[in-house]
């Protein structure tokens, strides 16, 4: 299918409107933008409101603004976070307003930052945003996440490319693992999405106990939560609407248990954590908890990563990811997490999904933390499924059930 540039950023612009954050008409639409995506913000709005938005409201971020707090911030502004916008953001949650975020920051833009500044902000920041990644995590309202090409970050993912060369390949590899290429990019997402669901209904039906990852620097058991819930594909918010989280996604995913995690692996792909590259990662789990921790890029801040809170260092999520599908396919190393979690299967430190278990809803926090879930202010995945990662499914019998085959669906 040959458009326009213009014309498949208009297409992505519906695309996100339509089945990311699936606006309700007389809803509020909060979009969250760098500076540099906001041709698409702007589309975005104007679809917004052409599906009947009652309020668009852009909050637009600025990395050099981001930078200017580190280099000439005191120790007392790394520290601080502003809870009063946190707040007012929070609130409009609260009353319906969905969350479209816009992803498009350099992937290395703190590399130069001394490590103990980064991790100082960040928990500031995770402790004062703890509000709104309730809300996020409990699926109060609908909301999504998408990718937008910036310079800064396609001259990292094609160093050897001329910087707008390096853009136009950036957001090729966009439009296509969003199936904005197909000829009609809604229709195609809405069946993708139905594909994914169907493998969530079929994982749901057996009932495994664990699963076993098995590549080369990996033996690890992950024990599932009791009363644990497959997900995938759109999600059903509280407030009633059916929206896409991620655009694009290729994942079904699940809750392991916080204490039954054990074994060794190893990471398949680098991850692009606060504006550094961490590549190389080993750990080894022992009841849920990481043991032994080494990466051969970026292990202060990976170890910083998983000592934030008392449960950083267990998991809050696994994923199962072909290693065909569309992002794998797409050939690129995206230096992001939303595409390249969908590359290959994952684990996450940190915080669990509610939607992954059963009646979380009514739940006490010690009753969900009894069932499996993970409480803690952050969430991390990183990659360990490649084309050599085979992965089964163990039943509660102890009977196992191959499920991924060099990292195919078996
Ligand atoms: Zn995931
Ligand atoms: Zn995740």
């Amino acid at each position: 299918m040959s458009r326009t540039f213009e014309e498949n950023l208009a297409l992505y612009a519906k695309l996100a409107v339509t089945e990311g954050v699936a606006l309700a008409p007389g809803q509020e639409l909060l979009v969250f933008a760098e500076l540099t995506s906001a041709p698409l913000a702007r589309l975005i709005a104007r679809e917004a409101y052409r599906q009947g938005a009652k309020n668009v409201e852009v909050l637009y971020t600025d990395p050099d603004l981001t930078l200017a707090r580190y280099e000439d911030g005191s120790d007392e502004a790394v520290e601080y976070a502003p809870q009063w916008l946190i707040d007012g953001v929070a609130n409009a949650h609260r009353e319906n307003a969905a969350r479209l975020g816009i992803l498009s920051s350099d992937p290395a833009l703190l590399s130069s930052v001394v490590p103990e500044r980064v991790a100082t902000q960040s928990k500031a920041q995770g402790a004062a945003r703890r509000i709104i990644s309730e809300i996020i995590t409990g699926f109060e309202i609908n909301w999504s996440l998408i990718g937008a090409a910036s310079p800064a970050w396609a001259s990292r993912v094609f160093p050897n490319l001329p910087t707008d060369e390096a853009e136009r390949r950036l957001w090729d590899a966009i439009f296509l693992t969003s199936r904005i290429h197909e000829a009609d990019p809604v229709a195609a997402w809405r069946t993708h999405s139905e594909n994914l669901e169907a493998r969530v209904t079929m994982l749901d039906e057996m009932k495994l106990d664990a699963l076993h990852f098995r590549g080369p620097g990996t033996d690890l058991r992950v024990g599932l939560a009791d009363g644990h819930v497959w997900a995938g594909g759109r999600g059903r918010a509280r407030n009633g609407i059916l929206c896409s989280p991620n655009i694009p996604t290729e994942e079904v995913f699940c809750m392991p248990h916080r204490d039954r995690v054990d074994g060794v692996v190893s990471s398949t792909m680098p991850l692009s954590l606060r504006g550094q590259i961490i590549d190389g990662i080993q750990v080894e789990f022992v009841n849920g908890a990481a043991v032994n921790v080494r990466a051969k890029q970026g292990e202060e801040a990976f170890a910083k990563l998983i000592a934030t809170d008392e449960s950083a260092n267990r998991l809050g999520e696994v994923a199962l990811v072909p290693h065909s599908s569309k992002v794998g396919q797409s050939g690129v190393l995206f230096l992001n997490t939303l595409y390249d979690e969908n590359a290959a299967s994952h684990i996450a430190f940190g915080a669990s999904y509610g939607e992954n278990l059963s009646g979380y809803d009514t739940m006490s926090p010690e009753e969900r933390v009894a069932k499996g879930a993970n409480d803690s202010i952050v969430h991390v995945d990183w990659m360990i499924g490649s084309g050599q990662v085979d992965v089964d499914g163990v039943l509660r019998d102890g009977s196992v059930v191959p499920l991924m085959r060099a990292g195919e669906w078996v």
